[in-house]
């Protein structure tokens, strides 16, 4: 005899395939779920059905967004010089939060990882080529992080992009050490690098 009617089964087994929820957690997610107000269920299965229907991608920069180009791509006070290179969508929302950034993004749509051969056709590159071939941008930043995808990432994009717009200048972040932090607690790699990118003031 079945233990969990079908239709519970069915959803916690949904929600564990999301990241962070195991399958007692998606049972408690579930049973939670079964407490809310009907309106309240009704509007977040609302919500998860629109999601795919509603949300584009941005067809410049590759953000998620309920319009085409994005907010922030049809916004003509930023400055079309200067675009930031994210792995991830969340990324440039934490700039964005920031609002410190005020050129345009692309989103590459993750990292290159060489030790799972990740090949350089899951990044959205033709995206970038496009974006620099219009010939408004002088500065690509790149904002990739710091792991060895990051760099291996970095060092890939870099170097396509020397070679198709010598013009165009590649930066990256700075790296170093955070702030708050004291220097005795640094591993070596961060202090190399501080010492490296070390500024006057
Ligand atoms: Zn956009």
């Amino acid at each position: 005899m079945r233990r969990i009617p079908e239709s519970l089964q069915n959803l916690v087994d949904q929600l564990s395939r999301l990241p962070g929820l195991g399958p007692k957690s998606a049972m408690r997610v579930a049973m939670t779920l079964l407490k809310w107000p009907e309106a309240e269920t009704r509007r977040l299965g609302k919500g998860i059905f629109e999601l795919r229907d509603q949300l584009n991608l941005c067809s410049r920069c590759g953000a998620l967004s309920d319009t085409d180009p994005c907010p922030i791509c049809a916004d003509a006070s930023r400055d079309p010089t200067q675009i930031c290179l994210v792995a991830e969508w969340d990324s440039m929302l934490t700039l964005e939060e920031g609002n410190f950034f005020h050129g345009s993004y692309i989103i590459l749509g993750g990292l290159l990882a060489p030790l799972d051969h990740s090949p350089a056709e899951s990044l959205e590159m033709q995206r970038l080529y496009e974006r620099l071939a219009e010939g408004q941008v002088q500065e690509l930043i790149l904002a990739l992080g710091s792991t060895a995808d990051a760099e291996a990432t970095a060092t890939f994009v870099k170097e396509q992009v020397n070679r198709r717009f010598p013009g165009v200048r590649v930066t990256r972040l700075a790296q170093g050490i955070p702030l708050g932090a004291e220097v005795r607690f640094m591993d070596r790699e961060t202090l190399r690098q501080s010492l490296l990118f070390r500024q006057s003031i």
